[in-house]
């Protein structure tokens, strides 16, 4: 039978203090992701063309996929810009870090409702590309290649920083597992 598992955190709770909470990230972890693995897992085996199930099927296998890869972009041991093959690509795409850092902000912050950011890697166009996902399934585009995602669901940042998901995207950059990114960069390239 197919399975999802739910991912352990790659760091514990409060590895990420004190710009994501250890309530936070046990919220976020432990029942929002969880749900969406179990949900997940329930339509998995018994989705027979119903429109309705393939759709919740969808969304939750991918709050799954995103919120799995989410916890690895990030380490405690994490900021400071990205080297090598991967800033290349970005300076090359978006101008320059900083500029690449700008637009990923304002994407993420302007998401309408709930959804997410994402870094993306087009074999298609040979770059880097950014996406705004709403909720976890819309707008993706099939075949790019998630490098580098922000959850802006309120359950990301509530707790911490209340309605202000600016904040919360500002203090994301001082988290950030860059290494992650470029390895997952690298091997898609
Ligand atoms: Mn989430």
């Amino acid at each position: 039978m197919k399975k999802f598992k739910l991912p352990a955190l790659p760091y514990a709770y409060d590895a990420l203090e004190p710009h994501i909470s250890e309530r936070t990230l046990r919220i976020h972890h432990d029942k929002h992701h969880k749900g969406y693995v179990d949900n997940a897992n329930k339509i998995l085996n018994r989705m027979s063309g119903d429109k309705s199930l393939l759709k919740s099927f969808s969304y939750n296998a991918a709050g799954q996929l995103l919120h799995s890869l989410f916890w690895t972009n990030m380490s405690p041991n994490g900021g400071g810009k990205p080297k090598g093959k991967l800033l290349k690509a970005i300076s090359d795409d978006f101008g320059s870090y900083e500029a690449f850092k700008q637009e990923f902000s304002n994407a993420a912050k302007s998401v309408e409702g709930s959804g997410w950011a994402a870094l993306t890697y087009s074999q298609d166009a040979d770059g880097v590309v950014l996406i705004q996902i709403e909720k976890h399934n819309v707008n993706i585009v099939p075949s790019y290649e998630l490098l580098l995602v922000i959850d802006v669901w309120e359950h990301a940042y509530y707790l911490d920083y209340q309605n202000n998901r600016g904040a919360f995207v500002e203090a994301f950059w001082e988290v950030v597992n860059w290494d992650e990114v470029s390895k997952r960069f690298n091997s898609v390239k």
